[in-house]
């Protein structure tokens, strides 16, 4: 059996979404800008898929526009806005916790001296604060972008204070929801968003596809430019099958959410509390409460996260070092550095992300597994 804890990196895509997914290989190829029969029905499902992602997030469908993942979103958000701002030099606001999707592109933005870009730290358990954010604002800014929930502590971000925050100031509102959307209620107005990154694949959709939420009236340069899909803003024949899945993926993850983070919020707690009581010197990054219900991070004292993870991988049991996106490089998680974690507990860390589709056996397993092998590692 394996068991599978690495539902942040990616999710398992669901039986009902490959079966909205299939008939526009086969029945509904159609290319959505064509005229005739065809093209007119591969629109109808771009309309579909639109709506039921607008109805998820709570805007208008023709505020959603499709691109081929989170990392795409961020990308169009930021370089779209600054873009779109006029010649003289700008202010951003932004985190140090960010995905790298954004870190590097405002690195990018940075470098080419279009904006200066302030970046806020977290306090120990991954948290920015709203107050800080409101002394960082300067009379040059004109863009802010926090992220809703972190991707590797899974800690849920004061979004809906600081959108308000930038509302009443006239600043754009950016978040990347990539971890976010699909797993707790996200609600655009409430939340005072102007723009927010979603993505398919971590709420069992495809792979490469995802969008942008532009709330109406906002004006971006296009980044992608070409044919004039979607609205100008995003040139490129739509990937049709799987927006298909991406709209059928959020409306089952909409409808279950309630039940599925009732079921989630249990096996967390029952993982954090069992690997703190049997394996001393265990710590959980971030807090219990104000965590994504998906989302257990730990440290364990003395030992190292990457060995373990091998381990555990021989075992069957699959996790990750921090950030499965960053994983591949050997630098140490940015993340619980900008929160003060120790070096050396840094490299002790690991990431368990567990899904709708994680039973009570893969959390047995894991708990059995796991306490004997960080013994081993120790001795
Ligand atoms: N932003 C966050 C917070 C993420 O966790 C990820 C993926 O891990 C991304 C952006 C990138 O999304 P995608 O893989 O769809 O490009």
């Amino acid at each position: 059996m394996r068991c599978y804890f690495n539902n942040a990196a990616t999710t398992k895509v669901s039986e009902a979404v490959i079966n909205e997914m299939l008939p526009c290989f086969s029945t509904d190829y159609g290319n959505p800008s064509s005229v005739g029969k065809t093209g007119r029905d591969a629109a109808r499902i771009l309309y579909t898929a639109r709506r039921r992602i607008a109805e998820a997030i709570h805007c208008d469908e023709r505020e959603v526009l499709f691109t081929s993942g989170g990392t795409e979103s961020d990308v169009m958000a930021l370089w779209g806005t600054v873009l779109a701002s006029g010649r003289e030099k700008k202010h951003i606001l932004s985190t140090r916790i960010e995905h790298k999707a954004i870190l590097s592109t405002l690195e990018a933005i940075s470098d080419r001296k279009l904006a200066d870009v302030t970046y806020l730290e977290p306090d120990r358990n991954g948290l920015v604060s709203a107050e800080e954010f409101t002394r960082s604002i300067r009379t040059d800014t004109i863009l802010a972008s926090v992220m809703y929930a972190n991707n590797e502590t899974g800690m849920i971000q004061p979004v809906s204070e600081i959108g308000r925050i930038c509302r009443e100031r006239g600043i754009l509102f950016h978040t990347d929801a990539v971890q976010a959307v699909g797993h707790i209620p996200v609600d655009v107005c409430r939340d005072h968003i102007d723009l927010m990154s979603v993505s398919a694949h971590k709420m069992h959709g495809p792979k490469g596809v995802g969008a942008l939420y532009i709330r109406n009236g906002i004006k971006l340069k296009p980044v992608l430019t070409g044919g004039g899909q979607e609205r100008g803003l995003r040139a490129g024949t739509e990937n049709v099958p799987a927006i298909a899945g991406f709209g059928k993926a959020i409306e089952i993850a909409s409808k279950d959410m309630a039940r599925v983070n009732e079921a989630l919020t249990k096996k967390r707690d029952r993982i954090i509390r069992a690997l703190i009581e049997s394996i001393p010197g265990t710590m959980l990054n971030g807090t219990v409460s104000g965590r994504l219900p998906s989302n257990v991070n730990v440290s364990f004292e003395g030992v190292s996260g990457q060995q373990l993870l091998m381990m555990l991988d021989m075992e069957g049991i699959e996790a990750s070092l921090g950030s499965a996106c960053a994983a591949g490089s050997p630098e140490p998680s940015h993340v619980l550095a900008a929160m003060g974690v120790p070096g050396e507990l840094i490299g002790s860390s690991l990431r368990f992300t567990l899904s709708a589709f994680t039973t009570d056996g893969e959390v047995d397993r894991l708990l059995t597994v796991l306490p004997s092998l960080v013994n081993k590692l120790r001795q």
